[in-house]
């Protein structure tokens, strides 16, 4: 039952790597030497500390408490030592509580383990409470947390839960190597959602060249509960939750006929996975799947990292060149330059790209807009980039959002890769929104 017109216009066909075996391999991040664990690694309020310097503490402890609604506990990533408690930016004008935190050399860093969870024996409420305990946010690049959205969907009566197994990015394997290796934690992890909301049998959309893996996965498996497979010819950007909803309802769901969007909540297939995993066997959050990418590393690949790695280190195990032009935090299309190799590991990372050699001084130039339309052909969102692009240039960032809606852009970057004149702009825009929140906060501090 497949519809023949795109739920959503533009979006484009990016050249994604052809699969290959490696993509489902997963390598296991040593410790670095200091970890440092921002206390607010999601949108919400911050933990509140429980630990000081000179603490010992196990894998998995309880470092950080959840008071807040909105607030997700910190775990240690490592059995180590507290070296202290101390201030990084957020990135926002204000400062955040960091925990730094040694690794014991020569500890066997077993994980401590706590009650398992079993989607068939504990109720709804039990499930929620204990996915708020392992400190679980939302994997696909959001960082919500999920007890959150999972509480809002519940109390709107979501009819239809999403699985979202759509790469965000081309040259990240995240969806071949969770279907691959934790096809157990996925089907646990939908059934605990399920559990949650009331729903019975979710809808796991994938595109094309994942289907074979995810079709391998559910036939190891006999539960009558199984995923309904959603398999859509490749499209970028319809991993966006929005429009992978708009899509799905556009073509229809075999055995799932009523589906609606409004009715629907999207989860990636990394949060499914990983609520799995860990309440399964009792854990808490302490590292993630991400893929490192980019002609800068000898050794690109999926790996486990710890929380509170610095990417620096983690770039250098994947075999990072000497000398890097830039390192994104996200990938090509998405991603924004990384300031410092200092900055750690926070929960819902997804990737970093490494790029090699200068490749900032081969970039060509940009050029004037010749009013092609292509980018406005597009964009998924019926937005105006040209339009955007040249109020950008002269300032204008009131007239962008008044008349142009700059704050739906979400920085799909389709504009920029189609237009010929090679103008950034993505990077014009995520500056013009910049200056347009900030001047929102201020406005807002100086009526209050
Ligand atoms: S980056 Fe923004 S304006 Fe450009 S195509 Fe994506 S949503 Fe549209
Ligand atoms: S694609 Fe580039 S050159 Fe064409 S209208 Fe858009 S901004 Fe102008």
């Amino acid at each position: 039952m497949i519809g023949q017109r795109p739920a959503f216009p533009g979006g484009i066909k990016l050249a994604m790597p052809p699969r290959v075996d490696a993509d489902t391999v997963v390598r296991q991040m040593p410790f670095a030497p200091l970890l440092r664990l921002p206390l607010k690694q999601h949108a919400g309020a911050a933990p509140v500390a429980v630990v000081r310097a000179g603490d010992e503490v196990l894998r998995g402890q309880l470092l950080a408490r959840a008071e807040a609604d909105t607030a997700v506990p910190l775990h240690a990533p490592a059995s180590g030592r507290v070296l202290g408690i101390g201030k990084q930016s957020d990135g926002a004008g204000g400062t955040v509580g960091v925990i730094e935190l040694a690794p014991l050399p020569g500890d066997t860093q077993e994980p401590t383990r706590g009650r398992a969870f079993d989607p068939d024996r504990d109720d709804a409420d039990e499930l929620l409470a204990a996915i708020r305990e392992t400190g679980i946010v939302g994997l696909g690049g959001q960082g919500e947390p999920t007890h959150l959205r999972l509480a809002r969907a519940r109390q709107r009566g979501t009819r239809f839960l999403v699985i979202n197994g759509i790469e965000g990015e081309p040259g990240f394997a995240r969806v071949p190597a969770l279907l691959a290796r934790h096809g157990a934690d996925v089907l646990i992890g939908a059934r605990c959602l399920g559990k949650v909301l009331g729903l019975r049998q979710p809808v796991l959309a994938l595109e094309e060249p994942d289907a074979a893996a995810a079709r391998a996965m559910l036939a190891e498996s006999s539960d009558r509960t199984l995923p309904i497979l959603e398999v859509l010819p490749p499209r970028y950007p319809q991993g966006a939750a929005e429009l992978l909803l708009r899509t799905l309802a556009g073509r229809g769901i075999e055995g799932c006929p009523a589906f609606s969007a409004d009715q629907a909540v999207v989860f990636s297939l990394a949060t499914v996975a990983e609520i799995g995993r860990l309440l399964r066997h009792g854990l808490t959050m302490t590292d993630q799947l991400i893929t490192l990418a980019g002609d800068g590393l000898r050794e690109a690949g999926n790996y486990r990292v710890p929380l509170g790695t610095p990417v620096g280190f983690a770039l250098a195990q994947a075999g990072a060149l000497a000398e890097l032009d830039r390192v994104l935090v996200g990938g090509p299309m998405r991603g924004r330059a990384l300031g410092s190799l200092d900055r750690p590991m926070v929960k819902g990372a997804t990737g970093f790209v490494a790029l090699a050699g200068n490749q900032q001084a081969r970039l060509p130039e940009a050029m004037a807009c010749i009013r092609c339309g292509d980018c406005v052909a597009a964009c998924p969102l019926q937005l105006h980039p040209a339009e955007m692009g040249l109020l950008a240039r002269r300032g204008e960032v009131q007239a962008m959002v008044d008349h142009w809606h700059l704050e739906r852009c979400f920085e799909c970057g389709c504009c920029a890769y189609v237009c010929p004149s090679h103008i950034p702009l993505v990077q014009m825009f995520a500056s013009a929104k910049g200056q347009w929140r900030r001047a929102q906060a201020s406005a807002a501090e100086g009526a209050a």
